[in-house]
């Protein structure tokens, strides 16, 4: 059983509640409650939340570990601890472990690692297909009766038109979601950045846009022909925020996430040839950047999720065409996000919580993502002035694959509850 816990007069801000007032935060037996009474306010924490900004604990939906098969790279202890200094109460891991989890038995040895090592609610997806082959169709059913939240191949999708429509088929007669990350991989065979001037300013091999775009475009297609809930990771591409603009307004059960780093960085930085912003999907232009911004804030797309994928550095400091894709994520959204959004003046504190708690709990249908009474209570507090540098010695993560290594950002979680046990306390 916590403590009870008294946040004393910080911003409160709850998008679900339409909340944005200075006031005291209260939690008692792992709930938020209106008050505490005075034997319980004698006991209670106290953090003392003036100047910041208390709010429901951020959700991601899309984050990569590495356990079992990779631990060097991330356990579900160091990435739940990530999760925790970036102010998130809740992850969704992908099924790209070794073995992968396409059976009940890897999803139960994950499960049990959760529930031994992780200091975050850390929720679990199966594969779609059968060692994320694309080829055959993973046991769908067993896995939602193992607890499984969604199914995925992420980062990589079924080719096969047929396994994709039978994999939609399927989840939607298990009411599972579908996390789909898709390409055409016969666009993008040897591409290391996005195709356009500035790939063949360098001399890099470039995917398109149309490679995501086709994709996007199957997902809707199959999304309408089999009534699945189809959610798209990482869109990256702005001609494929205009496809779900469409799809959506069809009243297609369609939901998108973007991440920081294509919200805030561009193929520009390809310049550098730093396999530390070779990320998949790539880095696009401007015109894509500030499309992903206008869909986030025209609900087009829903949310934001950090895609953390760890490397460790003797795997990205190789050769460019070498390295692998993707960078970690989850200790550097919130600041990312502050910059290019809120003090970008493209958005709204309050817009920044609903994309990182209030929507992802809603496409995952989970009572979270809010801070009415009796919901449980996951509240992140972060200062958003506090400044720090991104340095691999003091941050959780066993990885540092980080494009903002070394740089100074501006926020960051001071204190993170789950379930009104405080994970992360930093007391200044
Ligand atoms: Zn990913």
């Amino acid at each position: 059983m916590s403590e009870p816990l008294w946040i004393q007069g910080g911003r409160i801000i709850d998008p679900a509640n339409s909340r944005d007032e200075e006031a005291d935060l209260f939690a008692l037996d792992g709930k938020i409650v209106e008050t505490l009474s005075e034997g319980e306010r004698s006991t209670a924490r106290k953090i003392d939340a003036s100047g910041q900004i208390v709010c429901p604990g951020f959700i991601d939906l899309h984050s990569h570990f590495r356990e079992p098969g990779q631990s060097q790279k991330e356990t579900i202890r160091s990435g739940s601890l990530a999760a925790a200094a970036g102010g998130y109460t809740t992850v969704v891991i992908m099924p790209d472990v070794s073995p992968p989890a396409d059976n009940a038995g890897v999803i139960q040895y994950i499960l049990d690692a959760v529930a031994k090592h992780a200091c975050v609610n850390i929720l679990v997806t199966g594969c779609m297909t059968q060692g994320r082959a694309g080829d055959n169709l993973a046991p769908i059913g067993s896995l939602k009766k193992t607890g499984v939240v969604a199914i995925t191949d992420s980062p990589d999708s079924p080719q096969n038109n047929e396994i994709m429509r039978r994999t939609l088929e399927y989840a939607g007669m298990f009411d599972l979601l579908i996390m789909e990350q898709g390409r055409d991989r016969s666009l993008t065979e040897g591409a290391t950045m996005h195709e356009g001037a500035t790939s063949l300013r360098l001399g890099l091999h470039g995917s398109p846009r149309a490679a995501e775009d086709l994709s996007v475009s199957r997902a809707t297609v199959l999304a309408a022909l089999t009534g699945a809930r189809v959610h798209l990771q990482c869109i990256s591409s702005g001609s494929a925020v205009d496809m779900i603009r469409r799809a959506k307004s069809r009243g297609l059960k369609v939901t998108a996430e973007v991440t920081p780093h294509h919200l805030s960085l561009t193929d520009e930085t390809m310049a550098s040839y730093d396999p530390r912003y070779k990320t998949n999907p790539p880095l696009r232009e401007e015109w894509d950047r500030q499309a992903l911004i206008e869909g986030l804030l025209d609900g087009t797309i829903d949310c934001i999720a950090s895609d953390h994928e760890p490397h460790v550095d003797y795997e990205k400091d190789v050769e460019f065409d070498l390295a692998p894709f993707g960078v970690i994520g989850l200790e550097t959204a919130l600041p990312i996000c502050m910059a290019t959004l809120v003090r970008g003046d493209a958005a709204e504190l309050t817009d920044l919580v609903r994309f990182l708690s209030t929507n992802p709990a809603r496409i995952l249908e989970l009572d979270k993502g809010h801070l009415s009474p009796g919901a449980e209570a996951d509240v992140t507090v972060f200062d958003p002035d506090e400044k720090w540098v991104v340095d691999p010695d003091t941050m959780e993560s066993l990885s540092a694959n980080s494009p903002w290594l070394g740089e100074e950002l501006r926020g960051k979680a001071t204190h993170v509850a789950v379930k009104g046990n405080l994970v992360l306390q930093r007391d200044s």
